[in-house]
This record gives C-alpha cells, structure tokens and sequence, in this order.
C-alpha cells in the first residue's frame, strides 16, 4: 500500500514535511510545494497508486467524498474566482510523481496560467471511427 521510492508516500507517513490541509482514513490534502497559482492543492489517496485507472473503486469514492468541499475552501480562501481540477496520469502528461494526485489550481480571468487550449477539428468520419474504437474498449 506504501512505495518507499515514493515522495507522495513518505509525506503520508509524516517523514517529509507539507502543509496539510485535510485528511480522513483515505485521503490527504496538502499546499504544493511549487504553486502555479496562490493556494495550489494537491489531493491525494493515502495508499499508493500510479495512475487514476489503478485506484480502487473505494479509494476513487473517497476522493469524489471529500475533493468538493477542499475545492471550496481552497476558493473561497484564496478569493479566486474558478478552478481548474488537474489530474496528469504518464510521464507523457505531465506527471512528476508517480503517486496519483488532483491538482487544485485557483484562477482568475487574465492570469495567464494556462497556454491557449489547442483545440482542432477532426476530419471527416475520423470522430466516429475513434469513438467507436473506444466504445469496444469499455
Ligand atoms: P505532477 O507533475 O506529477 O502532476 O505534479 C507533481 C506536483 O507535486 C508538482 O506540482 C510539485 O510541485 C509537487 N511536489 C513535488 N514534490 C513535492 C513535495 O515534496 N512536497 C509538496 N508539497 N509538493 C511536491
Ligand atoms: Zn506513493
């Protein structure tokens, strides 16, 4: 249940100091260590987990308990005026620490947190395709 590679473990186990904010039996949240935003929060499961596809239904129910009213406090808090909820799952995405964790990024118009949203338009027939190829994955 515990890596002892894992910093995300050794921060549950009390070894390496955080700011934390909450806890209950399955879940731990604490100030990140390098905010992008005033007030940045990660929420974590106590066990360890790589990727949000790994969790346990139990441990994925625990996080859906507890993350609206962290997410509220971190808000109302901060004075922000939105959220964004982060989740980087693979080295490919963006994740540091192989420990799964929500980000809680405060925002407000105009900061600039985050680059333009790169979106495209599929070409013709191509969203069907993949979205039946998904449908045959579930
Ligand atoms: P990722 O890129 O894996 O989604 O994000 C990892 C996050 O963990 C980063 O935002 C980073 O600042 C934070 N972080 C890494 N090490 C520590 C630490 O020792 N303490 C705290 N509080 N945050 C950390
Ligand atoms: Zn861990």
């Amino acid at each position: 249940m515990s890596n002892s590679d894992c910093i995300f473990c050794s921060i549950v186990a009390g070894n390496i100091p955080c700011i934390r904010i909450f806890e209950d039996e399955v879940v731990l949240a604490f100030m990140d260590i390098g905010p992008i935003s005033d007030g940045h929060t990660l929420v974590i499961p106590k066990a360890h987990f790589g990727r949000l596809h790994e969790c346990s239904t139990e441990v994925l129910a625990g996080i859906s308990n507890c993350i609206g009213r962290i997410v509220q406090a971190v808000v109302e808090a901060v004075d922000a005026e939105a959220y964004n909820i982060l989740c980087n799952n693979g080295a490919a995405a963006g994740q540091l620490v192989e420990h799964v964790h929500f980000h809680i990024i405060p925002r407000n118009s105009g900061d600039g947190v985050f680059g333009r949203w790169p979106a495209y338009k599929y070409q013709e027939g191509q969203a069907e395709e993949i979205g039946a190829r998904i449908r045959e994955k579930i």
